[in-house]
């Protein structure tokens, strides 16, 4: 199929063409009809499937449409670095547009967030940032007619809830509502409820499913050879650039200084960094200039960073929605990628939600010259009740 099949405008087909897109992928057929009738939506399609586009084009095919002057389109993100992220998409994607996007995340001027917001139709935005803006009257969304979620099972859960409530409140007009994630779990399925009025569903493939083109692999290690362990993975030639998540922020900055001293160009990204320093780490690993990123969760969602090659837990993720989403940096759009876990005794019962929610069990690996520990195959069956209580206890926001 290609794109001329989906009632786009000519403008809206001559931009994805120009971006080298040369057919619609699975989510991008499935939702782009149903943005345009205007009609509520939630969707679900794996990590580097295409969400971005399947709602950008149907965006600015409205908005172009409308001649719409004022903000008409609010796009939330639960990251700085996704809103950045999502408005360069746009802007690549608009470039046969007279429509401006402005991105309005913490961290960054707030007075040029101002200026921006004047002439934009479109404003991509973390909730934070954006209620500052509403509570000043510096920014107003009583135009807005379409509000799409990203990364929406991140932003229903209860740390963001409350935010977005406040800022869907100040939207008085009806507007339409598009929610996408790789997952979505039942429970925020129901909280979706109350910002969707009888959405349509797209469900593209397994809900939960990483794609199938990631290799996974388990290496059980001790807490103490972790870091020797990830030293001697990443001697291996074919991990050309790795992201290394870590569970704690203080975990990210004493590991890049290990690896830095060891002499791989490592580079971290959490939220005690500046936003110059995040933005420069996120940069720098892009262009190449480092090998090695060393993240908290915050990099988790939604980045699009081509030819990552490995994704290494080098703690375990808090749940297996989160271990989708981090080994998801990988392997995007279709390319080959490997997920690397090294795990403890004491996070098998993690590991063992993980294989549960992803139904099969992922093969260990050792690493010559390190003994590995036992990890019970049945951790899951033998600590059941505990395992339901783990992630909970061990949740963390994202830095
Ligand atoms: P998701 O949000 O589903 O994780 P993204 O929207 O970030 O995925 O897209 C992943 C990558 O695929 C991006 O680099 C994007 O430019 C590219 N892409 C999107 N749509 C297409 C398409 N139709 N054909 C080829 N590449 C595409
Ligand atoms: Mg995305």
């Amino acid at each position: 199929m290609s794109f001329s099949a989906l009632d786009l405008s000519s403008e809206v087909l001559r931009s994805v063409r120009d971006r080298g897109h040369h057919e619609p992928t699975a989510i991008q057929t499935g939702a782009i009809p149903i943005v345009l009738s205007g009609r509520d939506m939630v969707a679900t399609a794996g990590t580097g499937s295409g969400k971005t586009a399947a709602f950008l084009l149907p965006l600015l095919n409205r908005l172009h449409a409308n001649k719409t002057t004022g903000v008409s389109a609010l796009i939330l993100a639960p990251t700085r670095e996704l809103a950045a992220q999502i408005g360069h998409e746009f802007e690549l994607l608009s470039r046969n547009h007279r429509l401006r996007a402005v991105v309005i995340v913490g961290g960054e001027s707030m007075s040029r967030q101002i200026h921006e917001v004047r002439g934009a139709q479109v404003v991509v935005a973390c909730p934070g940032r954006l209620i500052d803006h509403l509570e000043r009257g510096t920014v107003k969304l009583d135009r807005v007619e379409l509000v799409v979620i990203d990364e929406a099972d991140r932003l229903l859960d209860m740390g963001f809830l409350p935010q977005l409530r406040r800022i869907v409140k100040t939207i008085h007009q009806a507007h339409q509502t598009l929610m996408f994630s790789a997952t979505m779990n039942h429970g925020v399925e129901q909280v979706a409820r109350e910002f969707l009025r009888d959405p349509a569903r797209v469900n593209i493939g397994e809900v939960s499913a990483p794609p199938t083109s990631i290799k996974q692999a388990i290496y059980p290690v001790t807490q103490d050879n972790k870091a020797p362990m990830l030293l001697e993975l990443l001697k291996r030639s074919e991990v050309d650039s790795a992201i290394v998540f870590t569970r704690t922020k203080s975990r990210a900055d004493r590991l890049t200084k290990m690896l830095v001293r060891n002499g791989i160009k490592a580079v971290a990204i959490h939220g005690d960094r500046s936003q110059s320093q995040r933005n420069a780490a996120l940069a720098g690993f892009r262009k190449g200039g480092y090998r090695v990123l060393v993240a908290t969760d915050i990099a988790a969602r939604g980045l699009d960073i081509p030819d990552v090659s490995h994704v290494i837990n080098f703690d375990m993720p808090d749940s297996p929605d989160s271990y989708i989403h981090r080994i998801g940096r990988t392997a995007r759009m279709g390319k080959s990628g490997e997920a690397m876990s090294l795990v403890t005794p004491e996070e098998r019962i993690t590991l063992g939600e993980i294989e549960r929610s992803l139904g099969e069990k992922l093969t260990r690996v050792a690493v010559e010259g390190f003994a590995a520990p036992v990890i019970p195959n049945k951790a899951r069956m033998v600590y059941s009740s505990s395992s339901r209580r783990q992630p909970s206890r061990n949740r963390r926001r994202a830095g």
